[in-house]
C-alpha cells in the first residue's frame, strides 16, 4: 500500500510512490551544480524560451544583458537550436552528463537512499529517517548507489 501524501522536494510535488530517481537526481545538481554549468548551457535552462541578443521583449532583453555579464558571451544561434525540436533530448543529455559528473556528491538517505534536499541534510522526506551528522561521512565520500533496472536506489 503506498503512502500518498505529498512531499515538496526542489520543485516537484510528489507522493512517495511517484519518487524517481532520475529527476530527483537531476533536480539536486541543477539546484546545487548550476554554477558548474557553462555559459551556454545556463542560458539554454530557461524554461520560459530562448533569450537572445534580438529579442524585442524588455524583460527577456534585460535577462539576456544581465546573463552576457555575468556568464560570458553565447551565440544566439546555438541558444536558438536549443529551443527547436531537439530541445529534450538536449536537455536529457545536459542533466545526465551533470548527474553522472556529480554522482558521489548527491547527498542521500542513510537508510532508504533516495535524494536528499540538500547537501546537509539530515532528515530524510521520503521514509522519515533521520540522524545525527556525526554519524555520517560526507556524501562525497559515499559510495555509488546501487540501482535497479528502473534507475531506483536498491534498499
Ligand atoms: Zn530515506
Amino acid at each position: 500500500m503506498g503512502d500518498d501524501r505529498v512531499i515538496e522536494f526542489l520543485g516537484y510535488k510528489w507522493t512517495l510512490d511517484q519518487y524517481d530517481d532520475r529527476l530527483a537526481a537531476r533536480a539536486y545538481v541543477s539546484k546545487f551544480f548550476y554554477y558548474k554549468l557553462s555559459a551556454f548551457e545556463k542560458r539554454i535552462l530557461i524554461e520560459a524560451g530562448p533569450v537572445v541578443s534580438t529579442t524585442d521583449h524588455w524583460k527577456a532583453k534585460r535577462i539576456w544583458q544581465f546573463m552576457e555579464e555575468r556568464d560570458g558571451h553565447v551565440d544566439d544561434d546555438a541558444v536558438l537550436q536549443a529551443y527547436g525540436p531537439d530541445r529534450s533530448k538536449i536537455l536529457s543529455l545536459l542533466f545526465d552528463r551533470l548527474v553522472n559528473e556529480h554522482l558521489r556528491e548527491i547527498n542521500r538517505c542513510i537508510k532508504c537512499n533516495r535524494v536528499l534536499r540538500t547537501w546537509s541534510a539530515v532528515r530524510c522526506p521520503w521514509c522519515k529517517s533521520s540522524w545525527r551528522k556525526q554519524d555520517v561521512q560526507h556524501p562525497l565520500a559515499n559510495p555509488r548507489p546501487e540501482l535497479d533496472s528502473r534507475g531506483i536506489p536498491l534498499l
